[in-house]
């Protein structure tokens, strides 16, 4: 009795996905976003910390990014489906972090096409257990299979997807990871400019270039965007970008004037506290490292 017992709950949880209760949020007449904490992942947020976007193409949605695990896509997608009941008829992934695209094979097992840039050739670790499986619940990483793009791009691409226009634009320098990819819809000037803009907490430049991130901003205002979609925050009008770039051009002159004086790396960390900011999320853990990195880069002016 007891064994059986024992089989009827491990077949009822094997069954029941874990239920991220994803609510999404119209941004424009084309576009629904989740919007993730501000919070690093763990146990509880189970890596509902970042964003993840669907574009309505008329004949089918077009996905910006698929969330930590397979849970996540799935949960995204059934809610997604009340909304309008479209097929998925691509997914893109901006960038190499895990918390944006271990959502893939949710859609890969579908036979959904995945793009994202070549950066996942070169520089997505395949080796090591991701962030999200050590730091996530297994019931929420349960199924996921780290699962690259099936097309890689090198260059800037345009493509149509039945009534949209979608641009998709690869920042030119290093800026947040090596390459960043940003998705620019003309018809209804959206832009899903994923980690080259947060906006309810710090962004982290470990592994970027401070210098070529606040080029690609530039680069991104060109484009005159009505509304503005970060990879973390949910604020999404035109200036949505604004504290992203008032945060790294204080951080810029600060340290130029520090390395000016002649200051060495760990007084610089310790002058450059830009204390506005500590109201932040996120201020304590990622502050100070993005002194450091930008440091590096700096001192080479
Ligand atoms: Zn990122």
């Amino acid at each position: 009795m007891k064994t059986l017992l024992g089989i009827l709950l491990l077949t009822a949880t094997s069954l029941s996905a874990y239920d991220y209760a994803l609510k999404p949020v119209r941004v424009s007449s084309d576009v629904h976003c989740f919007f993730g904490k501000p919070e690093i992942m763990d146990k509880t947020n189970n890596g509902n910390i970042v964003n993840s976007c669907y574009i309505d193409a008329g004949e089918g949605y077009v996905v910006v990014d698929t969330g930590p695990s397979y849970s996540y896509a799935e949960s995204a997608y059934k809610a997604m489906k009340k909304i309008k009941s479209l097929p998925v008829k691509l997914v893109i992934n901006t960038h190499i972090h895990d918390d944006h695209w271990l959502g893939n094979n949710y859609f890969t097992e579908q036979g959904i096409r995945v793009l994202g840039t070549d950066d996942f050739k070169v520089n997505a670790d395949m080796s090591e257990p991701t962030r999200m499986q050590t730091y996530i619940s297994s019931e929420a990483y349960a199924k996921t299979k780290p699962t690259l793009p099936s097309e890689m791009i090198s260059s800037d691409t345009t493509l149509n997807i039945g009534n949209q226009t979608l641009e998709l634009k690869i920042a030119k320098h290093k800026a947040h990871t090596a390459k960043d990819m940003v998705v620019f819809l003309p018809k209804s000037k959206v832009l899903i400019a994923a980690d080259l803009v947060f906006n309810d907490r710090l962004p982290s430049v470990r592994g970027g270039d401070i210098n070529g991130w606040l080029t690609a901003l530039d680069d991104l205002d060109k484009l005159g965007a009505v509304h503005v979609i970060g990879g973390h925050g949910n604020r999404t009008d035109k200036d949505a970008a604004r504290m992203t770039r008032e945060y790294f051009t204080q951080m810029r002159n600060e340290i130029r004037s520090a390395i000016a004086e002649g200051l060495g790396i760990d007084d610089t960390i310790k002058k450059v506290t830009m204390e506005s900011y500590q109201q932040y999320k996120l201020y304590e853990g990622t502050h100070r490292h993005n002194v450091e990195a930008s440091y590096r880069v700096l001192e080479w002016e």
